[in-house]
């Protein structure tokens, strides 16, 4: 049966949501934009909240939010500021590749530390030569007895300078390609491993992202999500469940600019009348909101998806694609329709443009998820 509307426990949580949003992101969202430093006043209270290790099962002492819960808090967070959001979702993100293949021991273990206090986790799949094309990459494990020995470089993982483990993906079998892949959980204090430099950025600046050099860096063999030759497959499920989340990103950072450009328009008066009254600026507002609320729904449909065990590469690239380009296109718009204030960092428009550029390219740009709907609409699905 469908149903559009929240239940009452769904509206509780957005509710809290948009007061942590309002009450600890928003007042510190430009300073930390500028600064780029690590906002770790605001990472303690998403703890407090259960944001952080949203995702971890109750049984490991987690908050065991469904991804339509998450969803739901993601455009809040978003809302709040998109960078401090990216940095709070990225762990669920972390998180999902243990979730799908790891053991009862390994969940208790790397995702029940996460539960204990603030502490981050990192996702690491791209390196410099293969971002879209990740099933080439070159980093390479080899398993000398009850380890494994890892070689190579890992980039843009987000949250790696402050992260307590990586699940990091890296061939086993270089023989195989895509399907020598692995998936293994690095330790941060893994001899061997060294964390890179901060990656300084257009937007989203407080959110983290490094480098990672791994040289003779040994792991035990337990840390293998999964078996060897898996890590595609664990990769490629991961990013089906956490577009949504994404998705939700966007929605979010398009509502912060859309009711900020809908209060502008209706108090900017030129000519002798609001700004709205003129139909090419009310029109835009209607695209905005006709797109947001679209996004919204293929979000949510995502989401639930993932929630009720159903395959969802198509809905989760298209909620990503679409609620991602809605959030580019309104905050474009936004500052628009502030004019020259709009293009000023007195007003937030311009940062949730900043913000919403990198919206379209984590988490599999917007040309591959295109790629994604075009392969699954093409086998019938
Ligand atoms: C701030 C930030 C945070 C990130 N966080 C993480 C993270 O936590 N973990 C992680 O593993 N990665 C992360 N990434 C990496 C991100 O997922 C990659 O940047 C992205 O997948 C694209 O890879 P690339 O940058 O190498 O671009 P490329 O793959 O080099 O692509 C360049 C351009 O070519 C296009 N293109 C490539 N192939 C095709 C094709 N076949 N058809 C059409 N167009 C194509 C792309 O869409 C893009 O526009 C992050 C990146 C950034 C910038």
């Amino acid at each position: 049966m469908l149903d559009f509307s929240l239940s009452k426990e769904q509206l509780d949580i957005k509710e809290r949501a948009h007061e942590f949003a309002v009450k600890f992101m928003r007042p510190v969202a430009r300073k930390y934009d500028e600064t780029g430093e690590w906002a770790v006043d605001v990472y303690k209270a998403a703890f407090d909240f259960g944001y952080l290790q949203a995702l971890v099962p109750a049984e490991f002492g987690g908050a065991g939010k469904t991804q339509v819960e998450e969803a739901i808090v993601c455009e809040e967070l978003a809302w709040g500021c998109g960078g401090l959001y990216t940095s709070i979702m990225a762990n669920g993100l972390a998180m999902t590749p243990v979730l799908i293949a790891g053991s009862p021991e390994q969940k208790k273990k790397w995702l029940g530390m996460l539960a204990e206090e603030p502490r981050f986790a990192a996702f690491s799949l791209s390196e410099p030569n293969a971002g879209s094309d990740a099933g080439s990459m070159s980093c390479r494990a080899e398993k000398r007895g009850d380890k494994y020995i890892l070689n190579g470089t890992k980039c843009y993982c987000t949250n790696g300078g402050y992260a307590e483990w990586y699940a990091l993906f890296c061939s086993t079998d270089p023989n195989k390609g895509a399907r020598g892949t692995s998936c293994i959980v690095v330790p941060r204090n893994t001899p061997g491993l060294v964390v890179g430099r901060s990656l300084d950025k257009m937007g989203q600046r407080a959110s983290n992202q490094v480098e990672l050099y791994l040289n003779d860096a040994e792991v035990p063999v337990e840390n293998l999500l999964g078996k060897e030759g898996m890590g595609f497959i664990i990769a490629m499920k991961t990013l089906d469940q956490t577009r949504a989340a994404v998705a939700a990103g966007g929605v979010g950072v398009a509502r912060a600019a859309y009711e900020i450009a809908l209060e502008y328009a209706k108090t900017r008066i030129q000519f002798g009348q609001p700004i709205f009254s003129n139909q090419a600026i009310s029109f835009m507002l209607a695209d905005m909101a006709k797109k947001i609320e679209a996004s919204r729904l293929l979000t949510y449909q995502a989401a639930w998806m993932t929630d009720n065990g159903l395959k969802n590469s198509k809905q989760s690239a298209i909620a990503k694609t679409f609620a991602t380009d809605t959030a580019m296109e309104v905050s474009t718009d936004a500052v628009q329709i502030l004019g020259g204030n709009g293009y000023s960092r007195d007003y937030l428009v311009e940062k949730c443009m900043r913000d919403a550029k990198l919206l379209q390219i984590y988490e599999g740009t917007n040309q591959i998820q295109r790629l994604v709907i075009a392969k699954e609409i093409q086998q019938g699905n």
